[in-house]
């Protein structure tokens, strides 16, 4: 096991030049990799290469700069639809997974008794949109977080106008059975949205294999920039979909005698409207270009390895409970939510003692699921959330503050 987990890490550890960083007098230990992960050497380049060679708009200039950005701009879109098995007319860009979710709840111009069923242990991404726009069917969950999957075809009725889950939870780590839920969903005439946030570089996915009808995802949880990320829909889907945002680069005529007669492209153009992202962009495809390098199947054995060296040597330390502790390693990435039982110490000072005293960085609180939390009845959590790069050494380190910590 050990050697499967830092034969790899080992080998792509010099990539990431964050990772050569102290903190506090000892080597960094980035555990923290569900919340965004470091950015590789070949991101950086990327992104400091637009800036320093071929800075310009895109889809806009004539000039050859504006043509070179035009061309890496495009490109990303390319990577990413070839990493899912879209079409790269089917990608919108957007913000990350967030505006994604927001941008579907919005196209289906939902009512407020139009049913969105989604398990209540989601993150808020994929929770408050169906608040705002629909009305929220939340899923049962047990007291460890993990939704009751076998209760799905009982929640879904006449109304119901979307199946929405989390492909990999960002508290569990446990991985939703996506061709199910599309099978039992779709049995009964309902689209099913896909939140790819915590799974994109974790799992291969491909859209047809799982049959889903969208998928939202971020770039900065898979080595990529932030503040870009995709929604992906079906071409009839985008095709009929309310634009959300008007301005420019979205449109192909705009008559100045008829008030309100414009043309808009066709999608995904006519939905990203004003200047995009353009370098986090540009930025995402070297992160697609990068998973692929390494290649997901060598990253999730890396994955499969990790989470039980992970989840079994945290659950060994007396004063310690894991999350879905008996999840089997297929059904979860390498990720571990915990609860420390340190009289005095909130869960958010066992993260903050954990950086000081041993350099590892985790996230503490509640992980933007406080639905989760309060059904599973936990005042908050830690969370450790390893990557490719991390090797046994580091969770070693992890395990060693916390054990003290708990002592
Ligand atoms: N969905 C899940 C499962 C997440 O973990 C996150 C971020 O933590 C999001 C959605 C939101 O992603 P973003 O903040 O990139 O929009």
């Amino acid at each position: 096991m050990k050697e499967t987990i830092d034969s790899l890490a080992k080998k792509v550890r010099p990539d990431f030049p964050l990772l050569r960083r102290e903190i506090s007098g000892r080597p960094l230990v980035f555990l923290d990799n569900a919340s965004t992960t470091p950015k590789p050497k070949a991101v950086i380049d990327a992104v400091v290469g637009y800036y320093e060679n071929a800075t310009a708009n895109v889809h806009r200039g004539v000039h050859a700069l504006g043509e070179e950005a035009t061309r890496l701009f495009d490109d990303a879109r390319r990577e990413v639809a070839g990493l899912i098995g879209a079409q790269p007319s089917e990608i919108v860009l957007v913000r990350g997974t967030t505006e994604a979710i927001n941008f579907v709840a919005n196209g289906l111009e939902l009512g407020p008794e139009d049913e969105v069923v989604f398990p209540a242990s989601e993150h808020h991404a994929n929770w408050i949109p169906w608040r705002v726009h629909g009305k929220p069917v939340p899923m049962p969950i047990d007291e460890d977080g993990l939704p009751k999957w076998d209760s799905l075809e009982g929640l879904i009725t006449k109304k119901t106008r979307l199946v929405s889950v989390g492909h990999v939870s960002n508290v569990t780590g446990a991985i939703a059975p996506v061709e199910e839920i599309v099978r039992i969903a779709h049995a009964h005439g309902v689209p099913v949205l896909l939140d790819a946030a915590q799974s994109l570089s974790h799992l291969p996915l491909d859209v047809q294999k799982l049959g889903v009808d969208f998928l939202a995802t971020s770039s900065h949880k898979a080595f990529g920039p932030s503040g870009v990320g995709i929604l992906w829909g079906r071409k009839d889907f985008l095709a009929k979909c309310p634009l959300y945002q008007v301005g420019g680069g979205m449109i192909s005529l705009n008559n100045d005698i008829d008030v309100g007669g414009f043309v808009p492209r066709d999608a995904p153009f006519k939905f990203e409207a004003g200047t995009p992202a353009i370098e986090a962009t540009i930025g995402f495809g070297a992160a697609v270009r990068y998973l692929r390098q390494i290649g997901l199947d060598h990253i999730r054995e890396h994955d499969l390895a990790m989470s039980r060296y992970l989840v079994e040597g945290l659950a060994d330390i007396p004063g310690v409970r894991v999350l879905a502790r008996k999840l089997p390693p297929e059904k979860r990435i390498a990720l571990a939510t915990f609860v420390v039982d340190a009289p005095a110490m909130t869960q958010e000072s066992v993260a903050r003692a954990l950086s000081d005293m041993f350099g590892v960085c985790v996230s503490a609180g509640f992980h933007c699921t406080h639905v989760l939390h309060a059904r599973a009845k936990l005042a908050g959590t830690v969370r450790a959330s390893p990557h490719v790069f991390n090797t046994t050494e580091e969770i070693d380190a992890l395990l060693e503050g916390v054990r003290e910590i708990a002592g």
